[in-house]
């Protein structure tokens, strides 16, 4: 049995992993991505990680990954299907047939991309349709496309994709944008970067791929060709097997302190998923660090 089960390895994760084994707990760490980072590595850059500056996501992830091997953390490539609370532990389902036991658990788990749930967005998906500039967007080189959202995510994207693509267009919903001054400000220095505000997205529209979004600005249907789409207009937390077992605010997030506890005895939870305000690598990173120290007092506890 484990000391603890770390459920998710991004940030958040790969830290409270550190953290556990220099406490010299016995941990693993359960991923259901292979030598998954988590979506940091979807990032082209990061200039807010502290010490760090200019490193694109995926060197970061990889960094975070090599140093919680360096220090000796087990990794298991499956995905938990369920937790079952017992009387003193947990049990952890995989959806390849295992089941791991852990005294303490840090669900880390992290969130996923938001969906428009308009017409023709799955039907596009992976044929004009991407949620990760990173991934996709050297398939636009000379082309035009649109980015869907108005956070950091959405404009990080759009000044990546302004290095290869011919010209893009970034789609907002409303008048301003809630992502970071610095990026703004970088977004209005762009020339091939066009705004289009208080534009609703409505239709993905195309003959096998994509070619146009259809959306309304003012009470008016427009028709906007593209190549590409980039999708981002937030995340959803990965919250669903502590539905039952760990309260949750009305958005999914499991609602955990910045230790970490969470009602669940037992269950500490770090990074984009627990209710916080500034979800950051930079905080995922300290969520993991406190999981860990937050799992160590617990089971300290127990064992007097
Ligand atoms: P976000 O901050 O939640 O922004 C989502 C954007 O999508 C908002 O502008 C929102 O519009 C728009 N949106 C939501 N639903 C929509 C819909 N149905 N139709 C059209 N637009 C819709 O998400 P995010 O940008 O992915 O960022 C997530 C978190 O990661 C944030 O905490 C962010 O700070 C962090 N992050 C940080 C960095 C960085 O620091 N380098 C990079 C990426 C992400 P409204 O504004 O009208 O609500």
């Amino acid at each position: 049995m484990y000391d603890i089960a770390i459920i998710g390895s991004g940030p958040a994760g790969l830290s409270a992993a550190v953290y556990a084994k220099r406490a010299e707990l016995d941990t693993v760490i359960i991923e259901k991505e292979y030598m998954g980072t988590g979506q940091i590595a979807e990032s082209s850059r990061v200039d807010n990680y502290l010490g760090l500056y200019g490193e694109s996501g995926f060197d970061l992830g990889e960094k975070f990954r090599s140093h919680a091997k360096n220090v000796g953390a087990e990794f298991n490539e499956a995905e938990i299907v369920k937790i079952i609370p017992l009387k003193e532990n947990f049990l952890l389902k995989t959806a390849d047939g295992q089941e791991i036991t852990a005294r303490t658990i840090i669900y880390a788990a992290g969130t996923t991309h938001r969906k428009l749930g308009i017409k023709g967005e799955s039907e596009f998906l992976s044929k004009g349709i991407s949620f990760c500039a990173v991934c996709d967007g050297a398939f636009y080189a000379g082309k035009s496309v649109a980015v869907i959202g108005g956070g950091d995510t959405a404009l990080s994207d759009a000044l990546y994709l302004s290095e290869m693509a011919e010209r893009v267009y970034l789609m907002h919903r409303r008048e301003s944008f809630r992502a970071a001054a610095a990026l703004q400000k970088a977004v209005k220095d762009t020339a091939n970067i066009e705004c289009i505000l208080n534009a609703v997205p409505i239709e993905f529209i195309g003959e096998k791929k994509l070619q146009a979004v259809k959306y309304l600005r003012n009470g008016e249907e427009k028709l906007l060709p593209v190549d590409g789409v980039f999708i981002a207009v937030g995340n959803i937390p990965n919250s669903g097997l502590l539905k039952g077992i760990a309260d949750m605010d009305e958005n999914g997030y499991i609602i955990a302190d910045e230790n970490g506890i969470t009602s669940a005895e037992g269950i500490f939870a770090a990074g984009d998923v627990r209710t916080k305000t500034l979800r950051q690598v930079v905080t995922a990173v300290a969520d993991g660090a406190n999981c860990a120290e937050s799992a160590r007092r617990y089971l300290s506890q127990k064992r007097s």
